[in-house]
């Protein structure tokens, strides 16, 4: 059997890796227009930020690790075009400027996604940035020294860990979102009016409800917005993403924003083209519905069941929470599912208790305050979403969050689920049972 893999991040090499360890007969091979494959943005900033020193490390795998496995690894090869009825796509060498066909049995879309790019003007000024993948990181190693002053527009996770980064290096940083809050759809509000005042800590200037209109400028740059302007040296772009699907645009079942739809196997709506990553939509659990998660997480899981399901039907997707967390100024942060605003949004019936609990009895020599959050539906009792932040590392109880979630957990159940006690860690009731308990005791007051 003949595969063809497009685009090869982190869903294409999992799903390569997979293929040709569940079928080595397979004849596998991959186009990447790129120059590199399986690139982790996530350590853009920590390298920016001076964490990460040597950014080869923010690579896991390499042409010729996938070459060993046994796949065809065809990079600088952009694919132009699919043609489902005669089963080959075109394909663009983009060294050799030729073009040629190629055929395939089944064929694995793992485009992954694209930078949304707003139409305003000037907004192809060489000092506005994005920041999604390792060409671009290289472009903003190479301009930070030179920019004193840096604007980040966009404050959801990569904007909010750009703004710290560069306010730790010694930058002059404006972070720039029309949403009223940072982080605004991770968490609730509790949470961000913290990481706010942390960010004027470190003299970030934050500029909230506030809308970009446009870039103007050579030497410097002038962001105009809807209620004034900013002079800076350079902007960078995190207003989201977009999936990258226009080679299968009314070939496939797609949402509406473009995101390929697939069965619980990773089979889009043409058996023979499977997909996964960023290209696709995910099965959020909290709601039962579709929805559009561009995550690593889900990207690795799903490149993998394309391998798994590749010949047939075997392992199913469980669908996700959108679980993730990050580290701003020493505070761990961790969510998932939803935050009230979402689930409030969504017309769900949802109730939030909010708790702040010390994660360790106060005789041990330190500890330290967790802030939480959690949101579940009254009438069921089941948890919708969570999120904890503290000094302490909280991360792996979002994790435990969402196997709640998962497996469609009441209040009740995590009340008294059977959590370790020492003091070392926490109380003779983990403070994520205490959460729940402060959740039912909510309930019994009405
Ligand atoms: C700065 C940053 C930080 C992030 N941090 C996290 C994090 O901490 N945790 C987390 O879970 N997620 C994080 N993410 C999200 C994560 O990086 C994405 O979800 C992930 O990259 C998706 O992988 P993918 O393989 O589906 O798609 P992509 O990474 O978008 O890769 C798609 C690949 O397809 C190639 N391609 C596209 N079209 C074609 C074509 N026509 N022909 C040939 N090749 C093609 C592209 O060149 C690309 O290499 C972060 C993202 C960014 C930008």
């Amino acid at each position: 059997m003949k595969v063809i893999v497009i685009g090869c991040t982190h869903a294409g090499t999992y799903a390569i890796q997979e293929i040709l360890k569940d079928h080595p007969d397979t004849e596998v091979t991959v186009y990447e227009k790129n120059d590199n494959i399986s690139f982790l943005s996530c350590g853009i900033a920590l390298y920016l930020g001076g964490e990460v020193k040597d950014p080869a490390g923010l690579f896991y795998s390499s042409p010729d690790a996938l070459a060993k496995l046994g796949a065809k690894v065809e990079m600088k090869h952009n694919v132009t075009d699919i043609d489902q009825a005669n089963k080959t796509i075109t394909v663009e060498d983009l060294d050799q400027s030729t073009t040629f066909t190629d055929t395939y049995d089944k064929l694995v879309i793992t485009t992954g996604s694209l930078p949304i790019i707003p139409r305003i003007s000037g907004i192809d000024n060489d000092k506005v940035m994005l920041c999604k993948n390792w060409n671009n990181a290289q472009e903003l190693f190479k301009a930070a020294p030179d920019a004193k002053r840096i604007t980040i527009v966009g404050a959801g996770y990569i904007g909010a860990e750009l703004a710290e980064a560069y306010s730790k290096t010694g930058h002059e940083v404006t972070l720039i979102d029309s949403a009223d809050r940072v982080l605004s759809k991770y968490y609730d509000k509790s949470f961000t009016d913290k990481i706010e005042q942390a960010y004027k800590d470190h003299g970030v200037h934050l500029q909230l409800e506030e809308t970009v209109t446009g870039f103007e400028g050579s030497d410097s740059l002038t962001i105009t917005t809807d209620k004034g302007s900013v002079e800076t040296d350079l902007a960078i772009l995190c207003i989201g993403f977009r999936p990258n699907t226009a080679l299968l645009k009314d070939k496939v079942d797609m949402m509406p924003n473009g995101a390929i739809v697939t069965n619980e196997y990773m089979q889009t709506s043409d058996p023979d083209i499977f997909g996964a990553g960023d290209s696709v939509a995910v099965h959020f659990n909290p709601t039962g519905q579709n929805a559009y998660v561009p995550l690593a997480t889900n990207a690795v899981r799903q490149g993998i069941l394309v391998g798994k399901n590749l010949v047939k039907p075997t392992v199913k997707y469980m669908g996700t929470q959108s679980t993730s967390g990050l580290e701003l100024y020493g505070m761990t942060m961790g969510s998932t599912g939803m935050t009230l605003d979402a689930a409030l949004s969504q017309n769900m019936n949802a109730k939030q208790v909010l708790l702040t609990v010390n994660y360790r009895p106060d005789f041990m020599p330190t500890t330290e305050p967790v802030l939480m959050s959690l949101v579940y539906e009254p009438e069921t009792h089941r948890i919708l979403g969570g999120g904890l932040m503290s000094k302490y590392d909280i991360t792996q109880s979002a994790n435990t969050l969402s196997v709640c979630i998962q497996n469609q957990n009441t209040i009740d159940d995590l009340a008294m689920v059977d959590m370790l006690f020492q003091p070392n860690f926490d109380w003779p009731f983990n403070y994520l049972n205490l959460l729940a308990q402060a959740a039912l005791d909510q309930e019994d007051e009405g």
